[in-house]
């Protein structure tokens, strides 16, 4: 069994994401590119996670909630988990340590919060876009507590990539799984072969979806995915 997935995608409530990406558009347009599985990754917060699990359920997709988090080291990681309420406890977790200050909708974009019919609900007032005070460490237990497995994004690009925050891969950190950037070349030094890699899209436009090809060899669930992420291979 092999689902083809992009389990890296923002939503409108992203203010870098363009605003037709609603949770209807984009799992129309995950299935028209023939995924199975994708993870909707808003910076820092669930807020249309609720809203993405209704459409993907009506297109027959698989969806692992998930949000993108910045640590208090300007690193991006992705957490992983089983269901949208343990990704909602993590969402309200980093609200409390999301510095407070105003999204600026004119300079950095909305942050819309939508229904399944795609109808504007809301907006988040809260700059999302901002380091958490918490510590990459801190991160990692707080997603693993609540039963969800941290991914570190794009490792390989300049900004926000761990390897270029810190340096290096924490050990104590003990990551199971990385995400590769597909375009970019990758270190030296790191054994990929420890590590299941992940190369989804990070798509903040409708058009940058993932297409069909990359595949991870899991049945078709969402408990499956995460213990396929969660398992080192060395
Ligand atoms: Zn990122
Ligand atoms: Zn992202």
């Amino acid at each position: 069994m092999a689902l083809h997935y992009d389990l890296h995608i923002h939503s409108c409530l992203s203010p870098c994401a363009q605003e037709d990406m609603t949770p209807a558009n984009i799992c129309a347009m995950a299935r028209l590119k023939g995924l199975d599985v994708i993870a909707v990754t808003d910076h820092q917060s669930a807020g249309n996670l609720p809203a993405v699990a209704a459409c993907a359920a009506r297109e027959g997709l698989l969806l692992v909630p998930g949000l993108e988090v910045c640590t208090r080291e300007e690193v991006h990681v992705l957490c992983y988990f089983a269901d949208v309420a343990a990704a909602q406890r993590m969402g309200t977790w980093c609200y409390g340590l999301l510095p407070d200050i105003p999204n600026r909708p004119d300079y950095f974009g909305q942050q819309s919060l939508v229904n399944e019919r795609d109808e504007v609900v809301g907006t988040e007032p809260r700059m999302l876009l901002m380091a958490l005070t918490a510590g990459l460490d801190e991160v990692i237990a707080q997603a693993r507590a609540l039963g969800g497995v941290p991914v570190p994004a794009h490792i390989n690009r300049g900004e926000n990539g761990i390897l270029t925050a810190l340096g290096f891969l924490p050990p104590e950190a003990r990551f199971t799984a990385l995400e590769v950037s597909p375009e970019l070349p990758l270190p030296g030094g790191l054994d990929e072969s420890r590590y299941r890699v992940l190369h989804s899209s990070d798509a903040h436009q409708l058009g940058d979806i993932a297409e069909r090809g990359r595949t991870i060899p899991v049945a078709p669930g969402v408990a499956e995915v995460l213990r396929w992420l969660g398992h080192a291979t060395a």
